[in-house]
């Protein structure tokens, strides 16, 4: 890897969920981040600790559809403890 890579707390790969990143450029005025870990780039938004609505319910979905939890997490960038936390919350079961 030859990129410099840094660790981030506020920024999350939507894909594997790593906090390592470099920079991968501007996107319309806005910072675009290159995963450190799969090499996927993407914007910052959507990939904040706290789940939009439409991605904790697409989450959720998941689960009721049979997906297991570490799938759910994978799927949206969130931490496993993060997706058991929501979908205790909207009382989700298999
Ligand atoms: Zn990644």
């Amino acid at each position: 890897m030859v990129r410099p890579r840094a660790y981030r707390h506020d920024v999350r790969c939507p894909d594997c969920g790593s906090n390592w990143m470099a920079k991968a450029g501007h996107s319309k005025g806005r910072q675009r981040y290159k995963c450190g870990d799969c090499g996927r780039t993407y914007l910052p938004e959507g990939a904040y600790h706290r789940p939009g609505p439409a991605l904790r319910e697409a989450g959720v979905r998941m689960y009721q559809d049979g997906s297991s939890v570490s799938a759910v997490s994978r799927h949206t960038g969130y931490s496993v403890p993060a997706v058991l936390g929501w979908l205790k919350k909207g009382g989700a079961r298999h």
